[in-house]
């Protein structure tokens, strides 16, 4: 591995911290990523410096935070290759920009129309569509998946028909690590005249998807998991969809003019971001994606599947264990049991010995239903993490299993 990560995790202060009387060691990467100094450094500047209420102050102030917050769009564009910046609405995340359009295609859909979903959803891709088809009498149906942790594509296809209007489904799965083949099922909802919502909070840490090469309608995600601040996400439309949606929230900023007879609502993309928005957010998010494109997503991708690999062979070298999401198409998450040992107790024990780790239905209740369990342990990794911390971390799992067996 030429990859320098002994300088990278330098960037993290966090990671010098101990847990428990032990180094940290970081294995929650999937449920939020931790923050380099760089991006530390542009909040604290924010609040120093130039901290004020943007687009409407003709004070110096508001005029460099607007700078500033308009210009992490642009950034967001370019990284994302949309055609247009008014095409990034800042949301606070990626369940805000799923609800968003879940709640304008409220006024698109009618009884009989039919949204699609798949198996491997996370909560926050399931519970809004499912609110919305209760409001509209459209009806939900579900992707299936194989015990590889895959969709079953056949299945999609069969699903498909011209009442269906709406197709969304995740990038990465959470609890899985499974790649979903969005490009195919892109493909094949357009073919129908269905949009196609992609839900990319787990996606982003790890590759750099292209808007415009993929045709995707909408496409969301978080900057907490990709180094940057919580509270503060994207939501990408195509142009068309976001002009033809109406408003999620009213209130200043989202307006163009207002009387007691009729309000009429501002351009993209300030019709989506009513109120006063996560400003140093915003701009802290643009200096993530920095940060990560000055490390590279090719050298990203190559190291973490180095440690994916790694980190898979040795644990499948511990007697009973058993890990859930097998597809040859996975990013850096291994979701995994030990026998009859809840998961829980498990990682209450990691913890005590400086692991921290996820366990339980990571949101994703339904995956753990299709296996007929619990939950799991998750361990997801990040570029910043090594070999040498999943040694220890199998030394702890291995110690943790004599003291629970
Ligand atoms: N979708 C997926 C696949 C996720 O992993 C998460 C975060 N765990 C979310 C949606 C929700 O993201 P947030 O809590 O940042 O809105």
């Amino acid at each position: 591995m030429d990859f320098n990560v002994e300088a990278i995790r330098k960037d993290f202060p966090i990671l010098k911290r101990e847990v428990n009387g032990k180094p940290l060691i970081y294995l929650d990467n999937a449920a939020t990523s931790q923050t380099p100094q760089q991006v530390i450094d542009v909040i604290v500047d924010y609040y120093s410096n130039y901290n004020a209420n943007i687009h409407r102050g003709v004070h110096a102030l508001s005029q460099e935070a607007t700078d500033a917050y308009e210009n992490a769009r642009r950034k967001i564009q370019k990284h994302f290759n949309a055609q247009h910046p008014y095409e990034i609405i800042f949301t606070s995340g990626t369940t805000h920009s799923i609800n968003v359009v879940a709640n304008g295609f409220a006024s698109l859909l009618k009884e009989g129309d039919e949204v699609i979903v798949s198996a491997l959803e996370h909560h926050s891709n399931i519970v809004p569509w499912q609110m919305l088809c209760e409001k509209t009498g459209a009806s939900l149906k579900v992707i299936p998946m194989s015990l590889e942790g895959e969709l079953v594509l056949s299945e999609y296809d069969a699903l498909l028909n011209e009442t269906t209007k709406l197709v969304f489904v995740n990038h990465i799965s959470n609890a899985l690590g499974t790649i979903n083949p969005i490009k195919t099922i892109i493909e094949k909802a357009h073919s129908v005249g269905a949009a196609v919502l992609v839900d990319g909070a787990q996606a982003c840490p790890h590759l750099k998807p292209n808007v415009q090469e993929l045709d995707v309608d909408f496409y969301v995600c978080s900057a907490h998991k990709i180094c940057g601040p919580t509270g503060i996400g994207m939501l990408y439309g195509k142009q068309e969809w976001l002009k033809k949606l109406p408003p999620y929230q009213g209130g200043g900023e989202m307006i163009s003019e207002v009387t007691f007879e009729k309000t009429t609502y501002a351009d993209l993309p300030h019709k989506f971001e009513a109120g006063t928005p996560n400003v140093c957010g915003g701009i802290a998010f643009g200096a993530a994606i920095d940060y990560m494109n000055t490390i590279g997503f090719d050298a990203i991708a190559n190291y973490e599947n180095e440690l994916l690999e790694y980190a898979t062979s040795e644990l499948l070298k511990i007697e009973g264990i058993k890990i859930y999401g097998t597809s040859k198409n996975k990013t850096s998450v291994i979701s995994f049991n030990i026998g009859n040992i809840h998961p829980y107790d498990l990682g209450t024990l990691l913890d005590k010995m400086g692991v921290a780790v996820r366990t339980g239905q990571h949101c994703a209740q339904p995956i753990m239903d299709f296996y007929q369990i619990p939950g799991t342990v998750r361990a997801s990794f990040m570029f910043y993490n090594t070999k040498e911390e999943i040694d220890l971390f199998i030394v702890a799992l291995k110690k943790s299993i004599m003291m629970l067996s």
